[in-house]
């Protein structure tokens, strides 16, 4: 863009902007997880971040068709919030020697994560549906959903069994 003009002036800018940031969040989860699945003790939970690591391959395509459907070419922008939000992560994880207090902090730590997810795909779901682009819409609500049923077992899974673990273990 020129000298006197931004890069992002409309709605749709916004829009691809977005899908630009979300594309290079997704793509940054896809090397977290593996390290998250790495350190994971609990069997569960290590099965948990797996499925979610093929799920997220699966929502990296998605992106790309809707890039395709929208006439234009998939590309990433870099996103500090997911760089802090998996530098954070790491660093917790780095300071916890025990295993199940650990499995505790990851949890919490991917829970930040799909929430920053959620928070990208409703309001791209809803640039969309603003734009007249209802099947761009569909497809980015299939991901949200597969995000918020993600953090749905994960809640359950750190309240039935995991942050209890995590309480027994003696000081
Ligand atoms: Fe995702
Ligand atoms: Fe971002
Ligand atoms: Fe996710």
């Amino acid at each position: 863009m020129g000298l006197f003009s931004k890069d992002i002036e409309t709605l749709n800018d916004l829009f691809v902007h977005q899908l630009q940031d979300v594309y290079y969040a997704e793509k940054q989860i896809t090397k977290a997880l593996p390290k998250m699945i790495e350190k994971a003790t609990d069997p569960t939970l290590k099965a948990g971040f797996q499925t979610h690591l093929e799920e997220t391959e699966g929502q990296i395509m998605r992106l790309e068709r809707v890039f395709e459907m929208h006439d234009e070419r998939p590309k990433a922008v870099a996103c500090p919030a997911i760089d802090g939000i998996i530098k954070e992560a790491n660093e917790v994880a780095g300071d916890i020697a025990d295993k199940a207090v650990l499995d505790a902090a990851l949890i919490a730590s991917a829970q930040a994560v799909e929430h920053y997810e959620i928070t990208r795909y409703g309001t791209l779901i809803a640039w969309a549906k603003q734009l007249g682009r209802n099947d761009c819409a569909a497809i980015l609500k299939e991901t949200l959903d597969e995000e918020k049923a993600t953090d749905e077992k994960l809640t359950s899974l750190a309240e039935t069994t995991l942050n209890a673990r995590a309480e027994n273990v003696p000081a």
